[in-house]
């Protein structure tokens, strides 16, 4: 799993450096001879960019071409797609299990693609809950990292300590009123838990940034922990009525759980485009809109159509970047060059720290329509327009 602290560092690597994404995917896969089909595409893919790299760079150039392909001959992967980062003093290998698109670059590290993939597939909170465990796991990009795991102690010595205590006050229980304090005993004891566990979990969402949380379990102590957590977090929470804490293989959880994640991004998605299209004053649609709005620093939150591209031209001097023709930018007057809209907007989001989210499907087809991009303005921003 690809952890923050790597993404972070990565557009430090030491350059110039080769940059690999494969889709690996192993029901995707033939062997042809003794190699993977991945293999065979990446020695393609290096082949034709070899011819652009500089002659001084092409000795370290093939030598790292030849150490990814050792290495994928070696070692047979079993993830959906992989990303590489090989280079002088430089291996990262990053197993993935989205999607990804075979491309391989010379030179700065390229994280379009993954920057892309990334505001595609946000985190979310998975709680999983039993009789007598709890274990809270990140799943982001596919997969599920366990963070947590609490073991529950029901005690029922308290139980047994109010025996002696209703005797002495000379009050006879039947069997049935020992079992029932026993019952509401055991209930407030998971009262207790659950209001714990919603604290933490509660912490814990707001420190990870997470869009939403699944608590699956069986009902009643899935729906506990539901009841117990803060009005926003609760809204975002959706209750997954099964129970897995039985389920000993992460693969196998993760497919269990996958369908649930899915279908809830689907519609969630769904909804935002929605309350996006129907929001009228607070908004900007299309992409010439929405990219001088977001160079303007006046965007909060941006949709796009996943794959979205198209050729831009951007300042040299700036970095300016908008779809006119003219060959000299209308900020500075400074050079431009032809790029593409699927480099540059990771580049400028991460800029201006506005947060993306990359649809498809139903939420995507209705996106397209509307320009195939759009965003929220910020608060400031909402006023000015609503004063105009
Ligand atoms: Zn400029």
């Amino acid at each position: 799993m690809l952890k923050s602290g790597t993404i972070q560092s990565l557009p430090d690597l030491p350059v110039p450096l080769l940059t690999i994404y494969l889709d690996t995917n192993p029901t995707k896969q033939m062997i042809r001879g003794l190699k993977p089909d991945y293999l065979n595409r990446f020695e393609s893919r290096a082949k034709l960019i070899a011819q652009a790299v500089p002659t001084g760079d092409l000795p370290l150039f093939l030598e790292q071409v030849q150490r990814a392909s050792a290495y994928l001959q070696d070692h047979p992967l079993q993830c959906r797609g992989v990303v590489i980062f090989t280079g002088l003093d430089t291996w990262e290998l990053i197993p993935l299990q989205v999607d990804v698109e075979d491309e391989v670059r010379w030179g700065t590290p390229a994280l379009a693609q993954l920057f892309w993939l990334l505001d595609e597939h946000k985190p979310h909170g998975i709680v999983l809950v039993g009789q007598k465990r709890v274990q809270i796991f990140l799943w982001w990009l596919g997969e599920m990292l366990e963070l947590e795991e609490k073991e529950f102690r029901i005690e029922p010595s308290k139980v047994k300590e109010m025996g002696p205590v209703s005797r002495a006050a000379g009050v006879r229980m039947s069997h049935g009123t020992n079992r029932d304090v026993y019952q509401h005993h055991v209930d407030a004891q998971y009262e207790h838990y659950q209001k714990q566990i919603a604290k933490d979990v509660d912490r814990w969402c707001a420190a990870e940034h997470l869009n939403s949380l699944f608590v699956v379990g069986l009902v009643e102590m899935a729906k506990g922990i539901q009841k117990e957590l803060p009005p926003g977090l609760r809204e975002r929470t959706t209750v997954i009525e099964k129970d897995l804490v039985w389920v000993e293989s992460r693969a196998e959880l993760e497919k269990r759980i996958e369908p649930f994640v899915e279908k809830h991004e689907r519609e969630r998605k769904v909804l935002v485009m929605e309350s996006l299209l129907g929001d009228s004053r607070a908004v900007v649609l299309g992409i010439d809109g929405t990219l001088v709005q977001l160079q303007q620093g006046r965007i909060r939150n941006l949709m796009v159509v996943k794959g979205l591209d198209g050729s831009l031209r951007q300042c040299l001097k700036c970095s300016w970047a908008d779809r006119t023709q003219d060959p000299a930018c209308p900020v500075c007057g400074g050079e431009r060059e032809v790029v593409r809209l699927r480099e540059v907007l990771p580049q400028l989001a991460r800029r201006y720290s506005v947060s993306v989210e990359v649809v498809s499907g139903e939420a995507a087809r209705r996106l397209q329509e509307a320009g195939g991009m759009g965003a929220w303005l910020r608060e400031t921003e909402k006023k000015e327009y609503a004063q105009a």
